[in-house]
């Protein structure tokens, strides 16, 4: 992640402090802003919308509980409490104010950056949360959704019979393989196959007559003679 376009917001009302967080944070690249008292922290943090807020637990006019309360109200913006003492942590984690982590004065520059570049990752995380996989198929003109059972062809919705429907997803699944008719039969009948060499046949050409535009000239699922069957692989 860069930190180039990363603007932080340091509520601090100690000079040296101010000093010293600017110039360290600055050199990492980020942006920083400083707001001096608890109020002006509010504003500033609506006028520049920072990507994070280092907040000091005691400032003037409002206290950084306030500040981080008043904040959350509105936004998930990640917030660093900084405390001044270590038994301040436990008291600001104890009242809830929903910041994102904590850390004690002194502290070193390099800790310090160390965690604002884990809780802005944290932050990126919970804002692209992972699409739960996609489990639908297209393939050409054939579209296939397991979750819904559904499947249609060139835009057409088409009614499947079990069987037929899973042969179908076993097919596209291997898209561009042969897939031989023991292993079709294993998969799709397993132990129930009635042992009728011609139930994989009669599924194929009822599967055929379904999508293909001319099910005596298949284009989508083609017989390899001695092997089995495969699902062409189309441009999709
Ligand atoms: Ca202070």
């Amino acid at each position: 992640m860069s930190s180039t376009e990363m603007t932080i917001l340091v509520a601090e009302d100690e000079e040296s402090f101010v000093e010293a967080l600017e110039l360290g944070l600055t050199r990492e690249g980020f942006t920083v802003e400083v707001a001096r008292d608890g109020q002006e922290a509010v504003d500033k943090f609506e006028m520049i919308q920072p990507d994070l807020i280092l907040l000091d637990l005691m400032l003037p006019k409002m206290s950084g509980i306030d500040v981080c309360r008043t904040i959350r109200a509105s936004s998930q913006v990640p917030i660093i409490m900084v405390t001044a003492k270590s038994t301040e942590i436990d008291t600001v984690v104890g009242l809830e104010v929903g910041a994102d982590d904590y850390v004690t004065k002194p502290y070193s520059m390099r800790e310090l950056v160390a965690r604002i570049r884990a809780v802005l990752r944290r932050h990126q995380g919970e804002e692209m949360p992972a699409t739960p996989r996609d489990r639908t198929l297209k393939r050409g003109e054939v579209f296939l959704d397991p979750e819904r059972h559904e499947v249609s062809v060139r835009n057409k919705l088409v009614k499947l019979p079990l069987k037929e429907f899973e042969l179908l997803e076993l097919l596209m699944n291997n898209a561009g393989k042969v897939l031989t008719r023991d292993m079709i039969i294993d998969r799709i009948w397993g132990a129930y196959y009635s042992g009728d060499t011609k139930t994989l046949d009669v599924h194929v050409k009822r599967l055929r007559s379904k999508i293909e535009r001319d099910p005596s000239s298949p284009k989508l699922i083609t017989t390899i003679r001695g092997l089995g069957y495969r699902f062409e692989d189309q441009k999709r």
